[in-house]
Formats: C-alpha cells, sequence, structure tokens
C-alpha cells in the first residue's frame, strides 16, 4: 500500500521558489525544492575568481512591500543584506535605499532558504503523472515523488516548456516575453579610476556598468560587472563568448575615455531568460485541476521584489487552500 502524497515539490530555488516554500513551510505543510544550480538564488548570483567576486546578475535591489521588507530585514540581521550607496556620475541620488547580498549577491537567497529542504545540482526534466500524484524526473533519470502539486518557480519559457503536457494553462504561461542579457566580468590590476560605482544610461550596447568591488563588504580586485542592452544581446545570442567580450570590453574602454588598466581576469555570462518583457500582471497562475501552479518575476515585474512577492502570494494562496 502507498501512502498518500501530500508533499509539495518545487522546481526552481531562486527567491520566487524560496519565498513559496517558506510559506507553505510556515503553515505546517511539507515541501522540497529542486534546483539545478549549485547553490540558491537563480538569477541572484555571485561567481568569484580568484581574487575577485561578481555579482553577474542582478545588482541591487529596493523594497517597497511590508512582507519583503520582513524577509530582508531577516537576511540583514544574519548578515547577509546590506545597504549599498554606490557613488553615480555627476553625484546623482538615489530616491531609494538600495540592498545588496552579502558576502555577495547570492548570500541573501541563501540566507532566506535555509532550514529548507532544498536538493541542489537536480535539474528537473520532465513531470510524470501517476495517478493522482506527480513524480519529477531528473537529468540522472531518478524519479522523485509523488507530490501532490507540483510548483513550477522558473523563468516563464522553461516552465512552459516543462509543464507542456502537464497543462493546457503552459500555453499562457509561454506567452510571456523574456529578454536576455550579456554580462561581462572585468577585474583590472590596478584600480581603474573613474569617479562613479554605478553607471545607468540609455545605451544601445552597454547601459549598465558597476564596481562590483565598491559594494559593502567585498575584498579583492578592482571587479566590475558589465551588462549589455538586451536587443544587443538578442541579436548575439549564439555568438562565441570571445567575440562577445571583445565588444564589451572595447565599449566600456571608450565609455570610460581613457585606457582600462591591464585586466586580471575578464570572462561574460548569457542570461537567456534574464529579464520579463511584458509581465503576466496576476501574481501567481494555477491549474488546480492538474495540480500544477507557476509563480515567478514574470509574473509581476522584472525585479527581485516582484520574484519574492509572487512566490509568497502562490505559497500563501496554496496553504489556504490545502488547509481546507
Ligand atoms: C543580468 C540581470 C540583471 C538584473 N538586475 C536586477 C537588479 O538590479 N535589480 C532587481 O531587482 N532585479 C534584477 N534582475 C532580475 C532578478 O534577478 C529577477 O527578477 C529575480 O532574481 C527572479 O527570481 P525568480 O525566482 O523568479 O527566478 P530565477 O532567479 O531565475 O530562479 C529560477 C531557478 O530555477 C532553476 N532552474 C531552471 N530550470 C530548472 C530545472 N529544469 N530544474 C531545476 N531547476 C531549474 C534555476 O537554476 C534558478 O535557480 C536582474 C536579472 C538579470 C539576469
Amino acid at each position: 500500500m502507498t501512502s498518500t502524497p501530500i508533499a509539495i515539490a518545487i522546481v526552481g530555488a531562486g527567491l520566487a521558489g524560496i519565498a513559496c516554500a517558506r510559506r507553505l513551510q510556515a503553515a505546517g505543510l511539507p515541501v522540497r525544492l529542486f534546483d539545478k544550480g549549485s547553490a540558491p538564488g537563480g538569477r541572484i548570483a555571485t561567481r568569484r575568481r580568484e581574487d575577485s567576486a561578481f555579482d553577474h546578475g542582478a545588482q541591487y535591489w529596493t523594497v517597497r512591500e511590508p512582507a519583503f521588507e520582513a524577509a530582508v530585514e531577516e537576511a540583514a540581521r544574519q548578515g547577509c543584506a546590506e545597504r549599498w550607496n554606490p557613488r553615480w556620475p555627476g553625484g546623482e541620488q538615489q530616491a531609494r535605499t538600495l540592498w545588496v547580498g552579502a558576502p555577495g549577491m547570492a548570500g541573501m537567497p541563501a540566507a532566506l532558504a535555509s532550514g529548507l529542504d532544498l536538493s541542489l545540482r537536480c535539474r528537473i526534466t520532465s513531470l510524470v503523472r501517476d495517478g493522482s500524484a506527480w513524480n519529477l524526473c531528473d537529468d540522472l533519470g531518478r524519479s522523485l515523488g509523488p507530490f501532490a502539486l507540483v510548483v513550477l518557480a522558473l523563468p516563464a519559457p522553461q516552465a512552459a516548456e516543462l509543464a507542456a503536457s502537464a497543462t493546457p494553462v503552459a500555453a499562457r504561461v509561454a506567452a510571456v516575453p523574456m529578454a536576455p542579457c550579456w554580462a561581462a566580468m572585468l577585474a583590472f590590476e590596478s584600480p581603474l579610476d573613474l569617479p562613479f560605482d554605478a553607471d545607468w544610461r540609455e545605451d544601445t550596447v552597454l547601459p549598465w556598468v558597476a564596481r562590483n568591488s565598491a559594494k559593502p563588504g567585498r575584498r579583492g580586485l578592482d571587479a566590475w560587472v558589465l551588462h549589455a542592452d538586451a536587443e544587443w544581446s538578442r541579436g548575439r545570442l549564439e555568438a562565441s563568448p570571445a567575440a562577445v567580450q571583445a565588444e564589451l570590453v572595447q565599449r566600456f574602454e571608450q565609455r570610460a575615455g581613457r585606457p582600462l588598466p591591464p585586466l586580471a581576469h575578464a570572462s561574460v555570462h548569457r542570461w537567456r531568460y534574464a529579464r520579463v518583457e511584458a509581465p503576466a500582471g496576476e501574481p501567481w497562475i494555477a491549474d488546480w485541476d492538474a495540480g500544477v501552479a507557476f509563480c515567478g518575476d514574470w509574473c509581476l515585474d522584472a525585479r527581485i521584489e516582484a520574484a519574492f512577492l509572487s512566490g509568497d502570494a502562490l505559497g500563501e494562496a496554496l496553504a489556504a487552500r490545502l488547509a481546507r
């Protein structure tokens, strides 16, 4: 005799998946998280190299809603989130407080994920129906489950692909467009003499540059993260990393208006699904009959807080539904 499957599976331990799992766990529901990465956080990520570290995905976050504020304060109490007050060109000031993870951006999601049942390096490749339950298959051929319900906390195109044969709702998710972003990570042997730490401007190649090493608690060489424009990145989606890197370094040098110091490190990363272009406009999407639900930043906005609020709202709705 098999036991009744009551656990909930969440695929994706970015901030949306983490927020959803925290809600469910707080309601006393059994929940398991699976992520293909080696750390939780997804696009809130930190890459470490010999003498430097780079937040090559999300750069910082702002807070508007009390639910997210409470989570950020929890991470801050653990030393995993700090305020960042970068120098902007022309001494501009930001209206909102900017927050960053510590010691890297990934510190914040790691703090919020502690205490959750999380399996890393586990890429889910299909959802398999077994009576009234779901099993998940991973890329090692393992079958994980059974689960009463599956939450897909992934970028919309990846969620839609995984759920394509599980629910017709996947077609709605597939219609949410997400833009790519090439990121470059540069560290210099001597500091680059520029009078700012962060600069966002209208630019068809390089709208964002930031001195990563100027964020609080960072150590090591003078390290910069550059983010390429969405259209520019789309046009080079399958280009070689070496070619992309060469173009971005050249553009950065033009923008700096001076020769760059010798490079101690240079690399690039392609985010295929970096930012939602037209959000779904609802905090989560579910097919309760099929037992499949979706959350993620793409439901609401291209921001860290939106990812949290989407996962948190789905967790609350699920907990209320399962308590009936
Ligand atoms: C370059 C860049 C810059 C950004 N800058 C900012 C910024 O400055 N401020 C801001 O607020 N936001 C920024 N964002 C957006 C922010 O990072 C996202 O809104 C937020 O992190 C999304 O969280 P999420 O949980 O919805 O998705 P994700 O973080 O994408 O989480 C999805 C998770 O699913 C996992 N996964 C995918 N497929 C599978 C699978 N088959 N099996 C198992 N696991 C899987 C991934 O490994 C990942 O951990 C930026 C994003 C990028 C890429």
